[in-house]
């Protein structure tokens, strides 16, 4: 396709980290406080304690004081609980984040519904996922991975409004969000899940595809609609015993074969992953400013 854009994920969330810098230092010149972020990790699972790192990283690179707590993996609902209760409480945290996915005996619901919904970063919580879904109300707080695709989009200046966009994965994490934020932003929303028939049918028809299926390679070419919009949210381990570690990363969709029909895509890695943590830093710099009326 003549034209053909990268979406560089990466530049624009440094872009976005340097404006969060800005408006955290001004913040605590005017108001003598520093945006603080909780994140629970349970468990041991590599690629969560892998995300935890990335996020406490890029808060130390914008001044956001961040806080982790790493339990083990047979803690009970009430160790996690506990903590919290203490974080909604405390003054120095404007945001709380529970890590996902939680080993299976714990109950993720009442976890997630246990954080106050002021310092709901994550946007998780039934409130926050109530007040997007519902029409004429918006949330405090949007999930990151989802806004960081809609920003994306805005960013790059891709019309939204009356375009067909087809979302591959219904999670409440990724593709149940993403859909709701583009059927507010005034786009002919389709859903695709596991049990759809023949997706390339209805990929096909996409101005914007958004892939989060956690599914290598998913989307092929032959899937995409000439000059359409491609957002691959897919961060998949694949073995490639070419490399030293033994694997590497690739999204859902096959970027070598999308970039020759559509007009745009994001790669793997590079793409919606540092968005996502970008949202997140600004979903608590938000959040700092709300409960400390500052604008
Ligand atoms: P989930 O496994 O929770 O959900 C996957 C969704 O895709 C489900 O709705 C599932 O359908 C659907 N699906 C799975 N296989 C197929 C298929 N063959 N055809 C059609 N639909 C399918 O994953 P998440 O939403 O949490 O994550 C999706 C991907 O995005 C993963 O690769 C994950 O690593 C990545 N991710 C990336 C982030 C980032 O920052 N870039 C952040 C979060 C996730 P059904 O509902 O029927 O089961």
């Amino acid at each position: 396709y003549s034209g053909f854009t990268r979406i560089d994920g990466k530049k624009e969330a440094k872009s976005i980290r340097d404006e969060i810098k800005i408006e955290v230092s001004r913040m605590n010149a005017s108001k003598n406080v520093v945006p603080g972020l909780a994140v629970i990790l349970v468990g041991e699972r590599k690629d969560s304690a892998s995300y935890v790192r990335s996020k406490k990283k890029a808060c130390e690179s914008v001044g956001i004081k961040s806080v982790d707590v790493c339990l083990p993996e047979d803690s009970s609902e009430e160790d996690v609980l506990k903590y919290i209760l203490s974080f909604n409480e405390d003054p120095s945290i404007h945001g709380i984040l529970v890590q996902l996915p939680l080993p299976s005996h714990l109950n993720e619901h009442n976890i997630v519904n246990a954080i106050c919904k002021e310092k709901d970063v994550d946007g998780f919580h039934p409130f926050n996922i109530g007040l997007l879904a519902k029409r004429g109300s918006e949330p405090d707080f949007v999930p990151c991975t989802p806004k960081g695709c809609i920003e994306l989009l805005h960013r790059y200046n891709v019309e939204i409004e009356g375009k067909r966009a087809v979302v591959i994965g219904r999670s409440n994490i990724v593709g149940m969000p993403v859909a709701h934020l583009l059927q507010n932003e005034d786009a002919t929303v389709t859903t695709i899940h596991s049990k759809t028939r023949n997706p390339e049918e209805i990929t096909r028809e996409a101005d914007i595809l958004i892939a989060a299926a956690g599914q290598p390679n998913m989307v092929r070419g032959s899937w995409i609609k000439p000059g359409a919009v491609v957002i691959d949210v897919g961060i998949n381990h694949v073995q490639d015993l070419n490399v030293p570690s033994g694997s590497r990363l690739v999204g859902d969709v096959c970027y070598e074969e999308a970039r020759k029909v559509a007009s745009a895509v994001t790669p793997v890695p590079g793409g919606v992953g540092p968005m996502t943590i970008a949202m997140l830093l600004s979903n608590t710099l938000t959040s700092a400013k709300s409960i400390h009326k500052f604008q």
